[in-house]
Order: structure tokens, then C-alpha cells, then sequence
């Protein structure tokens, strides 16, 4: 028995070297929790409790689309063999193409036991279009109070699947709680000094519904959700309507989107497009955004800034 271990360990350790030879695979990295997020808002949250402490893979790259998405064979692999997976629900990965639906199903994994909603216990918003009327909108994360619900949430799954490193996420979860808190005390102050006429934010898709509730500007957009048709003649028109009816002197787009029909709106409205803002995805690391709160951050700069033109 002893021999046919030291054999099967001598074949292990030889394949492990195959594979640090043949890809550049951080080793020792085996015993590790291996965790799996939807997205890059999710995966920086997850890296800002866990460190180095779990081996962490993310599905949809920076700058894409969470809504609709087709796994890649990676993205299938990862999910079979992780301990935890980790997704935003309230239809985001779950609408649409469903493809977080069938990608779990694939894998063989249970709700609850494997994989688990980071938005659990946020006060839903529902959507209004006439095609998504009575859907649940995903984008609780734009609301900080929700982000830091989330940090819990994966703080909380995190030491029930790896207790032994409980303190480590604890301390973590605090520090990172707390900054965020602080970003949010600082947003809702964000917008007083804005004339009515002029507050309001107005994106491609219609994200801010939670934002706007958390810190009092009232949103508008093209289309509803990534997952409708995405800025047809008619969205467009109805926009170019409704901001005419203002003085709304900022339009933004979203960092992973088509910026093609809001620079239509903004052609027809002569209001220009401000700046790029994150919604669905942080931005390519290395720049301003590349977390969730440094693009919480961004954002509320920006958006701040180009009302108070
Ligand atoms: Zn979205």
C-alpha cells in the first residue's frame, strides 16, 4: 500500500512538474480553495476578502457583457472543479441567454451547496419596459450599501468553505466594508448643490434604478436591459424627446456597451457624451476603474462633474 502511494505521489509530482514545464501555472496553488465569479465586479470583491488565500477564476472578461455570454471550454472546466462559485442573480447571468443557468447544469452543481447568489437579501428593484415588465434589475451593485451586502455575502460563503483562513477574510471583509461605507457616505452627498432640471443620468442601458434610489438623481436610458434590442430607432427617439424636455448637460455610455446609439442621442440632442462610466465590468487593470470601488469612484465623479456643467 505504502508503495503503491509513493508511486502514485512520484507520478503526481511528475505530472505537476509536466505542467509547470509546459505553462507557466503557479505552483502550490493545489491545496487552495478554487473559486469561480461571473464577472469582473464579482471577482474583484472576492480578491479583496480572499487575497491569495484562494485560487480565483472569472468568466466574463473585462470590458464585456455579463447579460448574455457563451462559456468558454476554461470557463466550463473551472466551474466543474471549483469549491464555490459565486454569481450576481436577479437576472443578470441568468437572463437573456440564460448561459449561467445551463453552464451550472453542465457542471452538475447545486444552488445553495456550490454556487450562490452574492446578491442575497438585496431589496429588488423590478424593471418597467413593456418586453421585461416584472423582471428582477440585476444592477444592485451600483448602490454601495449593496456592494458592501455582497462583500458579506462572499465573506460569509468564504469561511463556511474554508474555515481554518475565517480571521483572515474577517479582517479583510472590515477593512474593505469600511472604505466602501465611506465612498457611499460621500456619494450621498455627491449631488445636492445639482439643479433639478439638470440631475439626471443618462446611460445606454438603464442601469441606475438602484444608484438613483441610493443617492437621489433620477436615471434614463435607451434601452431597459442588455439583454432587449439595444438602441433601435424608436428607444433612441424616445430619449431625444424626453431630454429635450430638459437641461440635462451630460450624456454618459458605459464602458461595455455599443457606443454607437448614444452618440446618436447625442448628435440629435447636442448634449455630449461626458465621459465613459462602469457599470457591468470594472476596467482592464492598470486603469482608473480597474476595481469595484475605484469605478464607483469614477463614476460618481463623473457623473457629479458633468451635471454641474
Ligand atoms: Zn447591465
Amino acid at each position: 500500500m505504502k508503495k503503491i502511494s509513493s508511486i502514485l505521489a512520484l507520478f503526481v509530482a511528475l505530472l505537476f512538474g509536466l505542467m509547470a514545464c509546459s505553462k507557466n501555472t503557479s505552483s502550490s496553488s493545489s491545496d487552495k480553495l478554487k473559486v469561480v465569479t461571473t464577472n469582473s465586479i464579482i471577482a474583484d470583491m472576492t480578491k479583496n476578502i480572499a487575497g491569495d488565500k484562494i485560487d480565483l477564476h472569472s468568466i466574463v472578461p473585462v470590458g464585456q457583457d455579463p447579460h448574455e455570454y457563451e462559456p468558454l471550454p476554461e470557463d466550463v472546466k473551472k466551474t466543474s472543479q471549483a469549491d464555490l462559485i459565486f454569481y450576481n442573480g436577479i437576472n443578470l447571468e441568468t437572463g437573456g441567454n440564460a448561459w449561467f443557468t445551463k453552464l451550472i447544469k453542465n457542471a452538475n452543481k447545486e444552488e445553495n451547496k456550490d454556487y450562490f447568489a452574492v446578491s442575497d437579501g438585496v431589496d429588488v428593484i423590478y424593471l418597467e419596459g413593456q418586453n421585461e415588465a416584472g423582471k428582477e434589475d440585476p444592477h444592485a451593485w451600483l448602490n454601495l450599501e449593496n456592494g458592501i451586502l455582497y462583500a458579506k455575502n462572499i465573506a460569509k460563503h468564504l469561511i463556511e468553505k474554508d474555515p481554518k483562513n475565517k480571521d483572515f477574510y474577517e479582517k479583510n471583509l472590515a477593512s474593505y466594508t469600511e472604505k466602501l461605507n465611506k465612498l457611499d457616505q460621500e456619494a450621498k452627498q455627491s449631488f445636492n448643490n445639482i439643479p433639478a432640471d439638470k440631475k439626471m443620468i443618462v446611460t445606454s442601458e438603464g442601469c441606475f434604478k438602484y444608484f438613483s434610489k441610493a443617492y437621489g438623481v433620477p436615471s434614463a436610458y435607451i434601452w431597459e436591459i442588455n439583454t432587449e434590442e439595444e438602441g433601435t430607432p424608436d428607444q433612441i427617439k424616445t430619449l431625444v424627446e424626453k431630454l429635450r424636455k430638459t437641461k440635462v448637460p451630460a450624456l454618459f455610455v458605459e464602458s461595455s456597451v455599443d457606443e454607437r446609439p448614444m452618440q446618436t442621442v447625442s448628435t440629435d440632442t447636442k448634449i455630449p457624451i461626458y465621459a465613459k462610466i462602469f457599470t457591468d465590468s470594472i476596467a482592464k487593470e492598470g486603469e482608473t476603474g480597474d476595481s469595484y470601488y475605484s469605478m464607483m469612484k469614477w463614476n460618481l465623479e463623473k457623473i457629479s462633474q458633468g451635471l454641474q456643467q
